[in-house]
């Protein structure tokens, strides 16, 4: 998909705002040539391009106040960028805008091991705050798949999360504070370094709001200590009805294990031919359930997951005996995505979420799916969290088959909410869901979103046309929602 403008248009407000924008920021901090603008026309959604007017890399707070001042000027759309890892098109430019990467805003300003905080700019890769606090030994809990790459200016935007999120919480529940600036030249700070702070929660509304409220200038993220010892148990079964089940079950057994994850056939086959983690790749579904704290804990816990996956019809069971074999066991998980890249031209990588006692449920109606779509999908997720990531595979080089995968994917988050979940879980929505958020949201709650954005960027140029759609959109994706017999937008016409 590529939105475009005519040249000319581009090549005129190109100059113009290249002026503007010279005048404010010095000459290394501004890309304006297609070549080197082009490594920024996507995200890791890479199916969506479009080529950015002019780049922006400022190397500090008053820089990006400065560009944004600018560009509300001149009314140029702004599109925030981290380190562009992002699976839903946040990134994705818009025509005849400017991309704002934080990427050089990558200092670590302190880091406080008494009160187990730290405070970064955000352009700090996610795991590079875990290697600042190792030697106090401490973590930064939320551990995207991406971490090595991704930017804690991204994850606060997209409120991510990772395998230990079930245990620690998401980037909102490990986030203290956020300060940011705004399309009207304000510096906001949100949250507090204490507990909790007085007023409304706009911390929470800030984290997970994809670079269309402010862009985030310096976080202060919690830090917790490292634990002493961690072993996964690896639990074979021949129903994926009874995986779905044994997750439910574990969770209702009052355990919450500090992962807990599922693969299905397809996936811990191609991941056992790529990484040989040792799988049982007879199995219809894989479990990764992981315990971690102190030993006496963790021998409790892990006897007691191993009871529970036993009574649900676990046909092997696995426990790793020591740190080499965790790694070996949690190998095939992390690279179960690369793994379906070797067997599939393409993929594309869905995110919902659904209770999880719908998790079984949901997998077979998957199943059924791919019947009707012609595809293969592999099915690799967040099982304690319900945080489905189904890679439905196909060959952009056939005609219609990228077409019948965004289908599949669409019907998948369709079914999300039928089960009363939701279209996302980690991933954002992007431009990549935006047509399933009417299938998600009413009219009157899009109206809500719309005027929180509305609140703190009147202008409208922070993403524009990302994450909340418009009711226009809604009329044409037209496939309303009928949620408790009421019909929605029931004012416009169908079709
Ligand atoms: C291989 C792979 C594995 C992944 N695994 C996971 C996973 O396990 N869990 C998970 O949650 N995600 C995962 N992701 C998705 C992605 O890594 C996350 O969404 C991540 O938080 C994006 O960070 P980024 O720095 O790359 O942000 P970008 O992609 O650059 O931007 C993402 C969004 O944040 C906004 N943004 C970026 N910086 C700022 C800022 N300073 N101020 C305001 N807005 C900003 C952008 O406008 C955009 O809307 C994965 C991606 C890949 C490619």
């Amino acid at each position: 998909m590529n939105a475009s403008i005519s040249p000319e248009t581009q090549a005129v407000s190109r100059r113009e705002a290249v002026a503007a924008l010279r005048a404010v920021l010095p000459d290394r901090c501004l890309l304006a040539n297609d070549e080197e603008t082009r490594p920024y026309e996507c995200d890791g959604l890479a199916a969506y391009r479009q080529m950015p007017m002019i780049v922006l890399l400022p190397e500090n707070e008053a820089q990006i106040m400065a560009a944004i001042a600018v560009c509300r000027q001149l009314n140029l759309p702004i599109v925030p960028r981290g380190a562009g890892t992002g699976l839903s098109g946040g990134a994705m430019p818009i025509a005849g805008g400017v991309v704002l990467s934080t990427a050089r805003l990558n200092r670590i300003v302190k880091l406080d091991p008494y009160a187990r905080t730290a405070v970064v700019q955000p352009g700090v890769r996610n795991l590079a705050i875990s290697e600042a606090a190792a030697p106090h030994g401490l973590y930064y809990a939320p551990d995207p798949s991406s971490q090595i790459a991704c930017t804690i200016g991204g994850n606060v935007a997209e409120n991510s999360g990772g395998v230990h999120c079930l245990k620690y919480g998401l980037t909102v529940h490990n986030v203290l504070r956020v300060r940011m600036v705004t399309t009207e030249g304000e510096i906001v700070e949100l949250g507090s370094e204490a507990l909790d702070g007085p007023g409304l929660d706009l911390l929470a509304v800030a984290i997970g709001s994809e670079g269309m409220l402010g862009v985030v200038t310096e976080v202060t993220v919690k830090l917790v200590p490292k634990p002493r010892v961690a072993r996964v148990v690896m639990a074979s079964f021949d129903d994926i009805v009874k995986a779905g089940d044994a997750v439910a079950n574990v969770i209702a057994a009052g355990i919450i294990p500090a992962g807990l994850e599922m693969m299905d056939r397809l996936s811990t086959q191609v991941a056992e031919e790529f990484v040989h983690a040792g799988y049982d790749t007879r199995a219809a579904a894989v479990l990764l359930c992981e315990s971690d704290g102190i030993p006496e804990e963790v021998e409790e816990e892990i006897a007691r997951m191993s009871e529970v996956l036993s009574e649900c019809g676990a046909t092997a069971l696995a426990v790793s005996r020591d740190e080499a074999e965790r790694l070996r066991f949690w190998s095939g998980r992390k690279n179960a995505f690369p793994a379906v890249g070797r067997i599939s031209p393409d993929y594309y990588c869905m995110d919902g979420t659904i209770p999880r006692k719908h998790l079984a449920h949901v997998l077979q109606r998957i199943e059924a799916m791919e019947q009707k779509y012609g595809l293969r999908c592999a099915n690799v997720f967040h099982a304690g969290d319900g945080n489905l990531h189904p890679l439905i595979m196909f060959d952009a080089n056939v005609p219609g088959e990228f077409h019948r995968a965004e289908q599949f994917g669409a019907d998948i988050l369709e079914l999300c909410v039928e089960v009363g979940g939701t279209i996302t879980g980690e991933h954002g929505v992007g431009i990549e869901k935006i047509n399933s958020m009417c299938v998600q949201f009413s009219r009157a709650e899009l109206d809500a979103f719309l005027a929180v954005k509305r609140a703190f960027d009147p202008a409208g140029i922070l993403n524009p046309d990302k994450a909340i759609p418009t009711l226009h959109r809604c009329a044409e994706y037209g496939r309303m929602h009928v949620r408790h017999g009421r019909m929605p937008f029931s004012n416009l016409p169908r079709f």
